[in-house]
């Protein structure tokens, strides 16, 4: 029986944030309605093609954008139809991203109620002027009150969103904020570096010089003194950016890393069939009118060679605290291990970065890359 995932691409926000470099639009009365009839009609198309009955899904992810912004009826009508087209385990992991400032406690009730068991909230900062400088719409007491809200409504599971190497943000700000989070007692926490994206508002403003990002060795500080501080709280660091309470890593990011199938749905979603690679069309006008014809919105499909496979299972064990199986060694050139040995450890025949080192997982991936 091989476990797998579903993601569901839900591409509406209540405004588009200036670093954002996800396929995202902005909320339009009118363009939702239709968006999940053609969403539906994905699902059901998928169905018909599906011939991989020895799966489970056991995690569903919904992320985007900002998908609790549909309503919650939306919401449940596409969980009730993966249910029933889909083989699912018994007690399915399912995550439902949300915004601080968007939802109501009855919302959050309904969710719950849906079956919705595990939130990802995106806090990025708990302070006002970075919030600022992110052009998010919240504030900080929008976060407390949505993880309270959360707690209430009985949501057992949630992960809470950071970021760092905001314009302008010290370390010990930084610091402070993983702090609050961590008293507030989330189950999963994850951070990541805020980048400059081309194409986005912020790149623009870099560029330009009107916002400066603090310089590489004060982001190092950040990832290294953060990371180090949430592993000192008893969060186990299973990958670079993400931390969790015992048990409570988050499912569907795992089969990413663990290469394990994964259904897509939504415009720009990508997805693995366990052999093949492929990805939707990143436009809504698109998704509809292919949808509407009957067909699946797959823009392009990748078969990855044996030496790109090799490659990608490297790239995730050594990202995270499962490591590179030893099967993989005969692929690996030994001179490169070598250099790299006393950042490495052997644990139950895997090749495992030390959690200390995650900084360096690129580099040291790229030196241990095939071909
Ligand atoms: S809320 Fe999230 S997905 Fe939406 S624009 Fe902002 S960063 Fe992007």
């Amino acid at each position: 029986m091989n476990s797998a995932g579903i993601y569901i691409h839900i591409p509406f926000c209540q405004y588009i944030c200036n670093y954002c470099d996800y396929f995202t639009t902005e909320k339009k009365a009118g363009n939702i309605p239709h968006f999940v009839i053609m969403l539906l009609r994905e699902i059901e198309l998928t169905a018909g093609n599906f011939d991989h009955h020895d799966w489970r899904i056991d995690s569903i992810y919904l992320g985007g954008g900002s998908p609790a912004l549909l309503l919650p009826k939306d919401l449940e009508i596409i969980l009730n139809k993966l249910r029933g087209h889909f083989p699912f385990s018994q007690f399915p992991e399912i995550t439902l991203e949300i915004n601080p400032g968007e939802n109501s406690f009855a919302d959050l009730k309904l969710f719950k109620e849906m079956g919705i068991n595990r939130l990802s909230i995106g806090f990025q900062s708990l302070n006002p002027k970075f919030l600022n400088i992110l052009t998010r719409t919240h504030n900080p007491d929008d976060c407390i009150a949505l993880y309270e809200n959360a707690r209430e409504a009985g949501i057992e599971n949630i992960s809470i969103d950071m970021l760092y190497n905001i314009p302008g943000q010290s370390v010990t700000q930084w610091l402070n904020d993983l702090k609050t989070v961590v008293e507030m007692q989330p189950d999963h926490i994850a951070m990541y570096s805020l980048t400059a994206e081309k194409g986005t508002p912020f790149y623009t403003d870099i560029q330009n010089g009107d916002l400066s990002l603090p310089d590489a060795a004060i982001e190092g500080k950040m990832y290294k003194q953060g990371s180090q501080y949430l592993r000192d709280c008893r969060f186990t660091q299973y990958e670079v950016s993400h931390f969790a309470k015992p048990g409570k890593e988050c499912r569907h990011n795992l089969h990413y890393w663990k290469r394990d199938p994964n259904l897509a749905f939504g415009p720009s979603a990508h997805g693995f069939d366990g052999e093949k690679r492929y990805w939707n069309v990143a436009s809504l006008e698109k998704y509809g009118e292919i949808l509407s014809q009957n067909n699946l919105p797959i823009q392009n499909t990748e078969i990855l060679s044996a030496e790109n496979i090799v490659n990608e299972i490297v790239m995730n064990g050594l990202r995270t605290n499962l490591g590179v199986p030893t099967s993989c060694f005969d692929n690996i050139d030994d001179i490169s291990i070598q250099k790299w040995e006393s950042y490495l450890e052997i644990e139950n025949g895997s090749l495992l970065l030390k959690p200390e080192y995650f900084h360096l997982a690129d580099e040291i991936t790229a030196d241990l890359m095939v071909g």
